[in-house]
């Protein structure tokens, strides 16, 4: 079994001051960590991030990529881009990517094969939101979801990491109950574990307001193998604790 993954997702946040000090902060942090720990950051950071973070213990990773390998994409950023800056991590299909931009499963796919063609591993992002839940379709959409990724990959799906993100738990400050996120990366598990031949390779990251506080409990799932952390993971005390809480 690999090491837990604890990845922050800045989202569009940070400044070069605040940076500096939370990186030079998670740097000294995690230095004795024993699970794999990474920030995802805005990408005009990456050369930043890059520079504070190389040699330690900390990897990073973008938020987006484009579908498309270089042209006439204004305002777009290509997995090549972002290999430059050494990211070993690149989000794809964030709810809030899917939700404000239209991105849809197809794209979502196709960003994840870009990042891989490139020797990037793409964070696939799956959730329902909670309409969806209510119906009882969390396991249909979180299938679909993946499911599109799967097809589009073929056997390079070992080469992912996915993050089950309850969208209604999204900075929402409400948490999928442990029982409830282990009972969804049990049904992803076994989607993956019929897709490839290496199903102990992929990790299954839990998404969705985990603090110090609940990270502990979380993580103690059989099925979740870390953490997508979106507003812990810009405070490093918060964040820290959230990795000391990973195995
Ligand atoms: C996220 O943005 O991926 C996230 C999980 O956010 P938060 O932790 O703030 O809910």
């Amino acid at each position: 079994m690999s090491k837990q993954l604890i990845a922050g997702n800045w989202k569009m946040n940070g400044s070069l001051a605040a940076n500096q000090a939370l990186l030079s902060a998670l740097a000294a942090g995690a230095s004795g960590a024993t699970c794999q720990v990474a920030v995802c950051v805005p990408a005009p950071y990456l050369a930043q991030v890059q520079g504070l973070l190389t040699g330690t213990a900390v990897a990073w990773g973008a938020q987006d990529v484009s579908q498309h390998e270089a042209g006439a994409f204004t305002g777009e950023v290509s997995a090549g881009m972002l290999r430059e800056f050494a990211v070993r991590y690149c989000l794809v299909g964030h709810s809030e990517r899917r939700q404000y931009h239209g991105e849809t499963d197809a794209l979502v796919a196709s960003k994840a094969q870009r990042a891989l063609a490139a020797g990037i591993t793409p964070i696939v992002c799956v959730g329902e939101t909670l309409a969806e839940r209510e119906a009882g379709r969390t396991e249909e959409v979180v299938k679909r979801q993946l499911a599109a990724v799967i097809h589009t990959n073929g056997h390079c799906i070992s080469e992912i990491v996915v993050a089950y993100e309850p969208v209604w738990a999204i900075g929402t400050g409400k948490t999928a109950s442990p029982e409830e996120a282990q009972h969804v990366h049990a049904v992803l598990r076994s989607q993956l574990q019929a897709a490839t031949t290496h199903p102990e390779r992929v990790l299954i990251l839990y998404g969705g307001s985990m603090n110090a506080a609940n990270a502990a409990q979380l993580l103690s799932q059989p099925d979740i193998d870390g953490g997508l952390v979106g507003g812990a993971s810009l405070k490093a005390p918060d964040f820290l604790s959230i990795v000391a809480a990973a195995r």
